[in-house]
């Protein structure tokens, strides 16, 4: 089995994010970015079948800038055998990342596509399931745990009324949830051994998707304050403290 990761550089989750000043967006220049954090879970899943012996081969493939090849690198040192990145500084939009991604499937036959449940940055959640909707191929979304079996996957799901477990043949899109494994962190050897894997930097250009986007950002703005908690020595106090905000929101 071939499997196709898609890793996707953000901010890193640690970061308190910041609007700008003009509100054109989000503070990224000096700011520590790292792999989506669904995604390390995907690479993760797709090592794990390699060393049980179900996959043979990892593709991984980040779109954005120049310095994106750092997910890359972290996802070949946890195991990826080689890298693809195409690189635009433009902010490229979930369909038009879905169709760079068909374009790569088209070239590479993977036959299982993995990626994150979602990008943190912008909490989208639609690439996955755009790029099976453009394939025409089935999809488990949010996996919790992946088997192998004949001719295919049982994947189960992290759902509202709690896990369900689909089969799917294969190709497939699988996006992972985080309950899916615990991500390694690669060791200094295989992080130096990462570099010398093959990365292929590829412009968008190449692709012929158009990658325009077709949503305007009009503002971004940051969320309002939240009043600082209270701490309480005891119950009573407790108690005393939301009699008292009680009656303030009665008196308005
Ligand atoms: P989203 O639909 O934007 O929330 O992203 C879902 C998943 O699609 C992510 O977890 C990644 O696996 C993949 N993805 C999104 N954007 C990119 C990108 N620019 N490069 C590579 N993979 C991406």
């Amino acid at each position: 089995m071939k499997i196709l990761v898609a890793v996707k550089r953000v901010i890193d989750h640690a970061v308190r994010v910041r609007v700008k000043p003009d509100g054109s967006g989000v503070e990224t220049a000096n700011v520590r970015m790292s792999m989506n954090p669904f995604d390390k879970h995907a690479v993760e899943a797709a090592v794990q079948l390699v060393e049980a012996g179900a996959a043979t081969e990892i593709v991984v493939v980040s779109i954005g800038p120049k310095q994106s090849t750092d997910v890359i690198l972290t996802a070949m040192a946890m195991g990826g055998h080689r890298g693809i990145l195409i690189e635009t500084e433009a902010r490229v939009e979930t369909l038009a990342v879905a169709k760079l991604l068909r374009a790569v499937v088209a070239e590479e036959a993977p036959d299982l596509v993995l990626l994150g449940k979602q990008a943190v940055d912008d909490d989208s959640n639609q690439v996955g399931q755009m790029l099976a909707g453009l394939l025409d191929w089935p999809q488990a979304t949010f996996a919790s745990e992946i088997t192998v079996v004949d001719g295919g996957l049982e994947v189960t799901r992290e759902v509202d009324y709690g896990r369900a477990t689909v089969s799917v043949p294969l190709p497939a899109i699988v996006t992972a949830d985080l309950r899916l494994n615990e991500p390694r962190n690669a060791a200094l050897p295989m992080v130096m051994k990462a570099r010398s894997k093959p990365l292929a930097v590829r412009p968008v250009a190449e692709f012929g998707v158009d990658v325009t986007p077709r949503l305007t950002i009009e503002k971004v703005s940051p969320p309002a304050e939240r009043p600082g908690g209270k701490l309480v020595g005891s119950a009573d106090e407790l108690i005393a403290a939301l009699k008292g905000e009680l009656s303030e929101l009665e008196a308005l």
